[in-house]
């Protein structure tokens, strides 16, 4: 029998007017009722193209089906065998292009909202029964160290915690999470929703070591002394910027200084926390990019008082790499898109300060490697307009720091770490690395992915340790 179509449900959302006055997230989440009424529009189809569609192949049917039925603790054990952050990657994860992208429901009408299901999957199990955290009682001794407390090493310090072996992250920051605590704001992703996961990490017995530079506190080397494993997983943190004349005036932030001033430093809470930052209080604020980056950025900067927060962007809205959600909520708070530029250069005034942008107006070309079409400058279109502050988020690239200080790691010519991509595997024994370190930026979920394959090599690794070290072959616990 066939269903009757039904409608998706909406995810309730905090009214625009309020929202681009505080930090609070935007959506609000479903209610049982709402979820289990969207979890009944599943058509849990035998050969489920959804699951094909993830990157960490979630058994969606299942877990919708477990909602469903009400029982949601179920649903979070289903969810869990594949993804240990579901709470985060039901917020952040770009669904539109991975599981939603191939519901089968989508050929007609809406596909199921198999994100929003997972959010509330995850938020209810946190908030009813705290998340489960799971380390193996058989220890095996082994010692692994992990560098960065991003998606990826968070993935591979839980795995690795429930495989036996004590678990060491060590942190250049002052707060763990990587990328979900500096960069993506409080409005996408709650930092206490980051700190619930660490935390549970924690209690199963991982350690972590904040405020510590692998490559200046301590070496690669010299942690391969003392554990018997290293991942690696510090992202690529490295702003690039657009290189045109004037980029060095006042006013000018890359998107990674921006967000962290923000996210992390708290700098719109200035002076109670001490890092100060301009104020964009009725200022113009022109943000380069398009992707997540510069949409976050962008969102932030109406936040925090802009009277006109501007995207330029050198192709058009079809082309944007930023989650379809995020461009949404963007166009109801106000956002002005300037489509089809590029900045050429900035001018200030005789104190230095940012006065305007001079743009090359862009038209569309054939598609290039990346397969979207490629801007070509319009002869003669240029024009200044004038901006008070400019974000630059055009991508970022690897940190040189671990590859100065290992010079025997092998690195593509971006500095990306080589692995083998089965086992990820670099060419220095008993270390490993994944996430953004290796793919250049890329997205949550295939860090997360990374991680947990790399834990499941350290650990085949580690067997194989024992089995050189003691000529005996030691069973450690099953992964
Ligand atoms: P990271 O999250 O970068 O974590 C690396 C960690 O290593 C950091 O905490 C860093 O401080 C630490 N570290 C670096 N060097 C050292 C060192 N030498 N010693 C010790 N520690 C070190 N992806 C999505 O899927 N959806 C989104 O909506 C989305 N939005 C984004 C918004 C922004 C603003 C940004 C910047 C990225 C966004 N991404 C998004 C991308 C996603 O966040 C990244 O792909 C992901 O975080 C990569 O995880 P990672 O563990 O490899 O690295
Ligand atoms: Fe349900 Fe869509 Fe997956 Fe089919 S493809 S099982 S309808 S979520």
């Amino acid at each position: 029998m066939s269903k009757v179509l039904t409608e998706r449900m909406k995810m309730p959302t905090q009214a625009v007017e309020e929202r681009i006055c505080n930090f609070k997230e935007v959506n609000l989440g479903y209610t049982l009722e709402m979820a289990q009424t969207e979890a009944d529009r599943c058509l849990q189809c035998k050969k489920p193209m959804c699951t094909e569609g993830c990157p960490v192949s979630v058994k969606i049917p299942d877990f919708v089906g477990a909602v469903y039925e009400g029982d949601i603790p179920k649903a979070a054990k289903i969810l869990k065998m594949d993804n240990i952050l579901p709470a985060v990657c039901g917020r952040v994860c770009p669904q539109e292009e991975q599981c939603e992208k191939l519901c089968v429901l989508g050929r007609k009408e809406k596909p199921v909202a198999i994100g929003n299901l997972e959010r509330f999957v995850a938020d209810w199990e946190r908030e009813n029964i705290g998340i489960a955290s799971n380390a193996s009682k058989e220890k095996t001794g082994f010692k692994v160290a992990v560098i960065g407390g991003g998606p990826s090493g968070l993935s591979c310090a839980g795995d690795l915690i429930q495989m036996g072996h004590e678990v060491t992250v060590f942190e250049a920051l002052h707060e763990i999470g990587g990328v979900l605590m500096y960069g993506i704001p409080e409005f996408r992703l709650p930092k206490e929703i980051v700190q619930e996961e660490v935390k549970a990490l924690e209690k199963a017995g991982v350690v972590f070591i904040k405020n510590y530079i692998i490559g200046l506190t301590e070496t690669v080397d010299e942690l391969l002394e003392r554990f018997d494993a290293v991942f690696i997983g510090v992202g690529a943190g490295l702003p690039y910027f657009l290189n045109i004349p004037g980029e060095e005036l006042n006013g000018i932030y890359s998107s990674n200084e921006f967000l962290t001033r923000i996210n992390l430093m708290k700098a719109y809470k200035f002076p109670e926390y001490d890092t100060p930052m301009l104020s964009l209080e009725g200022k113009t604020v022109a943000v380069f990019g398009g992707g997540n980056t510069a949409i976050d950025s962008v969102r932030t900067a109406k936040r925090l008082g802009a009277s006109h927060a501007i995207i330029f962007y050198r192709r058009t809205q079809e082309e944007m790499p930023a989650r379809a959600e995020e461009i949404h909520h963007a166009i109801e708070e106000g956002i002005e898109f300037l489509y089809l530029v590029s900045p050429l250069k900035f001018n200030g005034d005789s104190n230095g300060w940012l006065k305007s942008v001079t743009i090359q107006k862009m038209e569309l070309g054939e598609p290039d490697h990346s397969g979207r079409r490629k801007p070509i400058p319009i002869p003669n279109q240029i024009e200044d307009i004038e901006i008070d502050a400019a974000i630059v988020a055009i991508g970022n690239g690897s940190n040189p720091i671990i590859n100065q200080t290992t010079p025997d790691l092998n690195v593509n010519k971006w500095g990306n770490i080589l692995v083998d991509s089965e086992t990820m595997e670099t060419n220095k024994p008993g270390v490993f690395a994944g996430g953004d370190i290796v793919t250049g930026g890329a997205t949550v979920i295939l860090a997360m992915g990374a991680g947990r394959k790399a834990a499941k090599s350290i650990n085949e690794f580690l067997k194989s340790k024992k089995w050189n070290d003691n000529n005996n072959i030691v069973s450690l616990p099953e992964w």
